[in-house]
């Protein structure tokens, strides 16, 4: 995928979230980067909080098939870690 696409799909899942009003990782950002967090207790407790707040996103499925088809390494995106993508 190029990066002009990699950016039109981004743009179609800002729009996504700017529709629905907000996401509920745009208040807690820091909690979407587990990977980012110092102690593995810390990490662990974060992608558990940041998988929970998934399931209740309105555009999970949007999210989800984003971070697959962009090939996101890093974070939580629509529910699930980077080894489960
Ligand atoms: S599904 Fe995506 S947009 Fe929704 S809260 Fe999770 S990471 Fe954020």
């Amino acid at each position: 995928m190029s990066n002009g696409q990699i950016t039109t799909r981004y743009i179609k899942l800002l729009q996504s979230i700017h529709k629905e009003g907000g996401v509920p990782c745009e208040r807690l950002p820091d909690l979407f980067f587990p990977e980012d967090l110092g102690s593995t207790e810390l990490r662990a407790t974060a992608t558990k909080a940041a998988k929970a707040l998934c399931h209740s996103c309105p555009i999970l499925d949007a999210c989800y098939e984003y971070a697959v088809e962009t090939d996101q390494r890093h974070g939580i995106w629509g529910g699930t870690s980077p080894e489960e993508r």
